[in-house]
């Protein structure tokens, strides 16, 4: 990370960064609170190989940030944050590794909860809670997050639908989906994939890429996505693009070439900077905010770390879509883009929150 590490945008007033290393385990991690104002902060863990450790410190910082906005949103009482471990998920896992990383999270004292995130499973998460109380999405508890995380996307699509070309009814609308879901994993991940069976019971038609080909034939197979090489998906003709893959997608050079009207997807961080969101705008794009968007999982594990039914948590989901509709509205009243218009509403209910702390 170059220049002043606490002035860059990714760090944005982080309460705590913690670098974890335990040799023997073959742990090398970092956990980042950006902000426990609102509650505990809750996030997952992501496992990946990072090429750099400034890119994992680059990317912890910025997952944890929207985090906290992510919980600002959807009303719930945590805050933000989020953890890596630099390593392959698919040849370093072992329970030693998972345990020390269990230790370490127990020593924040509760300040952080984790669950899965890319790279990591419910079944990972069996060891970490044999060393800390502070873990969510067990096997058989709030586990897969991913069904409620597609339907809150579903819900997104229909708001910015309605919007954008007066209906939310996507019958006969394009959608193109990046990422079709990791067939290798069971129970957990696929946001795209519940996504898609919404979609198609909507009666929209599914334009689909995945860098996995079994992943892209059996989203061919399952809701007759017609199939598009993964470095063409960004420039389809489509009503909407829903990126379900990584994030940093949205930079300058792939806004030039983005054809939808929409973008509303699951990934987290799909811009390459914040500024990326006004680029949208200016380039007529209406682009969904991610946090706003895929918030579901986050009424699913919250409804393990807090309590609540699953019932509620389903109606909570559905309103994601009132939620990105008032953003919306915002932004257009305004004259904002919708990513600062929902930036500024989630600093607007953490001000509120401290505020009220100190009366
Ligand atoms: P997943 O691993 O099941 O699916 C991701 C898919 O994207 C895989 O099939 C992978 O092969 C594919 N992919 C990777 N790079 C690609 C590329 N360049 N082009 C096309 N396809 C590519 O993961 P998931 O759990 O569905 O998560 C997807 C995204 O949604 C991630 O960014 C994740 O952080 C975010 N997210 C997930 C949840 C959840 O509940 N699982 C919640 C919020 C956000």
């Amino acid at each position: 990370m170059t220049g002043a590490l606490f002035d860059t945008e990714a760090f944005d007033g982080h309460e705590e960064v913690h670098f974890f290393h335990d040799a023997q385990a073959g742990l090398r991690a970092i956990i980042a609170l950006h902000s426990t104002v609102l509650g505990p902060a809750g996030g997952g863990i992501r496992m990946w190989p990072y090429a750099s450790d400034d890119l994992a410190l680059r990317d912890v910082l910025r997952l944890s940030k929207a985090m906290t906005f992510k919980m600002a949103l959807a009303g719930v009482a945590l805050g933000g944050g989020k953890s890596v471990i630099i390593a392959d998920p698919a040849r370093d896992k072992s329970e030693a590794l998972f345990r020390a990383f269990g230790r370490a999270v127990d020593s924040l004292g509760g300040r952080y909860i984790c669950a899965e995130d890319v790279g990591t499973t419910p079944e990972d998460m069996v060891h970490i809670d044999q060393e800390t109380d502070h873990v969510v999405g067990l096997p058989g508890k709030s586990g897969d997050t991913s069904p409620l995380t597609g339907r809150g996307i579903f819900r997104a699509i229909e708001a910015a639908a309605r919007h954008r070309f007066g209906s939310d009814d996507l019958n006969g609308r394009r959608v193109a989906v990046q990422g079709c879901g990791n067939v290798a994993v069971q129970g957990c991940g696929n946001v795209a994939r519940h996504l898609m069976g919404y979609l198609k019971d909507a009666g929209a038609a599914i334009v689909a890429a995945d860098i996995s080909e079994t992943a892209a034939a059996r989203a061919a197979q399952e809701f007759g996505a017609e199939i598009v090489a993964p470095d063409a998906l960004l420039a389809v003709d489509a009503d909407v693009l829903a990126p379900c893959a990584l994030g940093g997608i949205l930079d300058d050079a792939s806004i030039l070439v983005l054809r939808a009207r929409i973008v509303c997807g699951g990934a987290n961080n799909q811009l390459a900077e914040d500024r990326h969101g006004r680029a949208l705008h200016e380039a007529g794009i209406l682009y969904v905010p991610d946090y706003a968007a895929n918030s579901g999982g986050v009424f699913s594990a919250s409804r393990e770390a807090l309590g609540g039914g699953e019932a509620r948590a389903r109606a909570q989901v559905d309103g994601i879509g009132d939620t990105v509709g008032r953003i919306l509205e915002r932004a257009e009243a305004d004259g904002t883009a919708p990513s600062e218009a929902a930036d500024a509403i989630a600093r607007g209910v953490i001000a509120a929150a401290k505020d009220a702390s100190i009366q």
